[in-house]
């Protein structure tokens, strides 16, 4: 059989399709890489230059001899090329400034004319000057033609043949086609196809952030080759599934996982491509197959996509050894030693090891570094500044639980951060996302994740001169003290499971670590081994990341949940709206339509039964405690002489009185009450007004705080029935209370008198303030009650709660403290009500709990080295015999932790989760509560210039 082709242009098209099996190795999806640099030009572009050329000999448009003019950023270019000079034509190509040096050396030896645009729109976008260069050009030159990529439907008839190959080479149709976008030629021309044949295959167009195609504001692109300042004459948006944004730096991510995991070396559309698929990963059922359009070779972006220094220079330091190295051992990092040079490591690069770190480059950029400064930074994930609560490659449905306008992870104190733009949340939405914010809404963890992520990034590429950062994969699991200066070495164990010792000794470590995993109890370990020997069964005993965790639980099961507080709102959500369902706004609430996807029924449970009550809006100038102030608990403290506080006999008692001024000062103006109960001095005067209003409304309802926070009460929660309609109801009132907020609900005010009344409670907790039984008390029972009430989901979450009660999905009937079995003979986990001598039966069992930060209970294998070395020890709270160990480790005033001697380490820190129990609700993104890290910066920096260690 003669094999042979004719001609170079007869080799374009018929490119191979393979399976991706290890970028985006996790994923329970099929992937399929159609690789067009294949083709003889090394793009995509190819066909639709070859057709669009061709298309235009034939029918007479373009004759011979004639000057061929377009606009193109590359590969355009560079087809054109290839078949004009084929067919011997002139070329013009249209340039800009973003052209890279490959491509612009390929043209030349094609012997194109190259026209460079230098001006840009005010949006850092050429295309508008380059088409009017072409118009320009069209003009001037005599027998011109315009190949018009932006509008030729030859552009999409070339990939009818693209998509048919596609099918052709695939058992079935792809469930989804993802490409990107730029003239929309190639998506275009695949959907018509699809239409035409009827398949089912499903539209993904992947878009740059920026640009304006699917209709979004423009906004400077820096990686040529999707995306484009001008809406698309071809594009028909009907024809399309799903649009996917994506920004320059998750393009770059995306290129160097294809590189790092498939051996590809693609170009930058392509690691969008890839890009795109992990952001829409929890909309795609499981088993789907993924067709990935990956357009070029990535040889023309050696000097950018793949230059180390471009992307220091554009993406800042961190992310380029993140994202190129990937993983710790091989990240290089010349282990220079001297006395000179001081080497700082921060274990944990979440939000507060950023903290650190950020703390630590101001210190050094305000004083003068006598000696070389290296800052090590190790996190398990290459999320640096993010940590694993806020990874961005998380549903945009899981929100956070702090107002938009309450985020800034910039701390407003001297030094100043090094950064030239110290955005707050706020404004870095509004500067750099274009987005019209309000404040009083929730963002996404994965919104909130970019932030960080731009924020470490924009730390590490603003270190002064002298401080060096690296930036190491890998989970630090133990600390060896390598001499008696206090110098530490560290052991990470890398992606692939081994363990490597670096060869560094670092002088002081911040141990930012946050929430550890725990391990499983006993009985957890049971209902594990009980799901594993029972088909159809399942336990998860950790729900994050929801996407993986989740996925086993089978469409149509029943299911109990552990836990009704937010993590519980996160698994209900993953299991419905990431599975596909959507809430829909039916006036003054929200519906739920099934996918189909999700299990049939959840049946919450938890000691209470109660969910957490939906929380509002904070107003602008809310109203202050008048009694739970940090004066008066000096003066209380004063008289008693040193001596540590009782919870209930000194904290509670207030609490209450605050929560009943709040309630009253709302209803009582509601009622127009003569008098302001802000205006009375003692509490003895409000309770006075509170009788008095009470006399003249006797058929209103009198409020106790105590029962606010327990509601249980009445013959209606005797009853598995009345029960889940009991809450049903109770939901509904406080979603209507929160909605009003707390200068309008009575409701919300109290709930908000805890939220105002921490920062000071924390001050009377930290370092074992209270009596030791108080602090069990208030950590074991009461801090939940008062989270339940205060801290509670979104509204927007609330309401989808809501929607999903109504939908029958979700039900309360056992929800209140129910015995938890495993039935051999029906292969179910049964929840059991000994109180309404009712029972139900479910195929999962799933914890939705966060646990309690506890050195023992925990998987963390970092904590439990340095424990066994006695570098840490636990802390107690001791008086008169009494003790109590909430579990964490002991640390100084400053965040030392205190090792077996008893005394503070001077050489390791630690900061935020766990400090949890000496500290009080450190467990959060605030810069301000329980902020060590300032101190322990400018001590580490006065240690600089003060050669040997201090000691404390
Ligand atoms: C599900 C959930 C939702 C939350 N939502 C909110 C919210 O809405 N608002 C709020 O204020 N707080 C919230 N929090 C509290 C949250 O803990 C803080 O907001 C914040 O994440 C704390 O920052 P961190 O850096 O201390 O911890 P983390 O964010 O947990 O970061 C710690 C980092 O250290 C890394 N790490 C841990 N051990 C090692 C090791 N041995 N070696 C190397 N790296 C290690 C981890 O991988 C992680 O990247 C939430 C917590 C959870 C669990």
């Amino acid at each position: 059989m003669n094999t042979i082709n004719e001609g170079i242009l007869s080799t374009i098209g018929r490119t191979p399709l393979i399976e991706l099996k290890k970028v985006c190795a996790d994923f329970p999806l099929r992937l399929y890489a159609k690789l067009e640099m294949f083709n003889p030009g090394g793009s995509i572009k190819d066909r639709p230059a070859s057709r669009i050329i061709l298309d235009a000999l034939e029918n007479g448009d373009l004759k011979p001899g004639a000057t061929v003019i377009e606009s193109s950023s590359g590969n355009m270019a560079i087809g054109l090329a290839q078949l004009c000079r084929y067919y011997d034509l002139n070329l013009v190509v249209v340039v800009d400034p973003k052209i890279n040096r490959h491509t612009l050396n390929i043209l030349k030896a094609f012997g194109v004319r190259i026209e460079k645009v230098e001006t840009p729109d005010e949006h850092g976008n050429y295309l508008s000057g380059r088409l009017q260069r072409v118009q320009d050009l069209l003009d001037m030159i005599p027998n011109s033609y315009w190949p018009n990529q932006y509008a030729n439907k030859a552009n999409p008839h070339a990939h009818h043949q693209t998509m048919a190959e596609i099918v052709e080479s695939m058992d079935n149709p792809p469930d989804y086609l993802f490409a990107s976008t730029s003239t929309c030629g190639t998506i275009m021309g695949c959907a018509e196809y699809v239409r035409s044949q009827n398949l089912h295959t499903k539209m993904v167009a992947v878009d740059a952030l920026g640009s304006v195609i699917f209709g979004s504001s423009a906004a400077e692109r820096l990686v040529p080759g999707h995306g484009a300042g001008r809406s698309s004459k071809l594009l028909n948006k009907d024809f399309i599934d799903h649009v996917v944004h994506i920004n320059d730096k998750e393009c770059v991510g995306g290129c160097h996982r294809l590189l790092n995991k498939e051996a590809i070396l693609a170009g930058g559309s392509s690691g969008a491509v890839i890009a795109a698929v992990e952001k829409l990963r929890s909309q795609i059922p499981d088993g789907s197959s993924c067709a990935l359009i990956l357009p070029d070779n990535g040889e023309r972006y050696l000097d950018t996509i793949y230059n180390d220094e471009w992307i220091k220079a554009h993406f800042e330091k961190s992310e380029c050894s993140i994202a190129v190295k990937g993983r710790a051992q091989e990240v290089e990092v010349d282990a220079e030693e001297s006395d000179d040079l001081q080497k700082i490591a921060i274990i944990g690069g979440g939000p507060k090891g950023m903290y650190g770190f950020e703390r630590l480059a101001a210190q050094f950029k305000a004083h003068l570094v006598e000696h070389k400064v290296e800052i090590h930074v190790y996190n398990k994930t290459a999320h640096f500044g993010a940590g694993d609560i806020y990874q961005p490659n998380q549903p945009e449905y899981l929100l956070m639980n702090n107002p938009i306008g309450d985020v800034n992870m910039w701390i407003d104190e001297q030094p100043r951060p090094v950064v030239p733009e110290p955005l707050s949340l706020t404004e870095w939405l509004q500067k750099k996302k274009n987005r019209t914010v309000i404040e009083k809404e929730y963002a996404s963890r994965a919104l909130v994740g970019e932030y960080l992520e731009d924020g470490f990034n924009a730390i590490a590429n603003h270190l002064p001169e002298g401080v060096r950062g690296s930036y190491f994969q890998g989970e630090v699991i133990d600390l060896e003290k390598e001499n008696e200066d206090e110098c530490y070495s560290i052991h990470v164990k890398t992606a692939r499971g081994d363990v490597q010792k670096m060869p560094h000794q670092y002088d002081q470590v911040l141990l930012a670590t946050g929430h550890p995993k725990n391990k499983l109890t006993e009985e957890e370990k049971e209902y594990q081994q009980f799901a594993q020997q029972n088909e159809g069964t399942g336990f998860v005993p950790f729900i994050y990341p929801v996407n993986s965790e989740l996925q086993e639980v089978a469409a149509g099961s029943s299911v109990a949940v552990k836990g009704i507080g937010l993590t519980f709102v996160d698994a209900v959500l993953a299991l419905t709206e990431g599975r596909g369902g959507t809430f829909e706004r039916e006036g003054d609430s929200l519906k739920y339509v099934s996918s189909g996807k999700e299990p049939k029924v959840m049946y919450p449970f938890s000691r209470s039964g109660l969910p957490m009550i939906p929380r509002g809006p904070a107003p602008q100038n809310p109203t202050p405690l008048k009694f739970f102030t940090k004066k008066a608990f000096s003066r209380l403290k004063a008289d008693l002489h040193g001596a540590k506080l009782d919870f209930k006999a000194h904290i509670l008692p207030v609490l209450y009185q605050e929560m009943n001024v709040a309630f009253y000062d709302v209803q009582l103006k509601k009622y127009e009450y003569k008098v302001d109960l802000q205006d009375c001095e003692t509490y003895a005067e409000i309770e006075h007004h509170i009788e008095r209003f009470h006399q003249q409304h006797p058929d209103i309802q009198r409020f106790d705080p105590v029962l606010f926070l327990s509601h249980l009460d009445g013959p209606d929660f005797l009853h598995a029935d009345s029960f889940h309609a009991k809450i049903k109801e109770y939901l509904e009132f406080f979603l209507a209370e929160a909605k009003k907020g707390e200068l309008h609900s009575p409701w919300a005010a109290a709930s908000a008198v805890w939220r105002k009344a921490t920062p000071v409670f924390g001050d009377l907790y930290a370092f074992g303030g209270l009596e030791p039984e108080s602090q069990a008390y208030v950590d074991s029972r009461f801090r939940r009650l008062l989270n339940r009430v205060t801290f509670g989901p979104p509204i927007e979450s609330s309401e989808k709660i809501l929607a999903l009660i109504k939908a029958g999905m979700l039900n309360f009937r056992m929800a209140q403290n129910p015995s938890l079995q495993t039935s051999e003979d029906d292969h179910t986990f049964v929840l059991y009500s000994e109180d309404l001598d009712e029972s139900v039966a479910t195929n999962y069992l799933i914890d939705a709990r966060i646990a309690n930060v506890s050195i023992d209970e925990n998987q963390s294998l970092l904590y439990k080295n340095l424990q066994q070395r006695g570098l840490i020890t636990l802390f107690k709270n001791e008086a008169q015999n009494h003790v109590y160990q909430p579990g964490c480790a002991a640390i100084s005033r400053e965040g030392f932790t205190v090792d077996e001697s008893g005394n503070p380490n001077p050489s390791i820190a630690c900061t935020g989760t766990p400090t949890e129990g000496v500290t009080f609700d450190n467990d959060a993104l605030s810069r301000n509560r329980n902020n060590f890290v300032s101190d322990w910066a400018a001590m580490v920096r006065k240690s600089h210039r003060v050669p040997s260690p201090i000691k404390s």
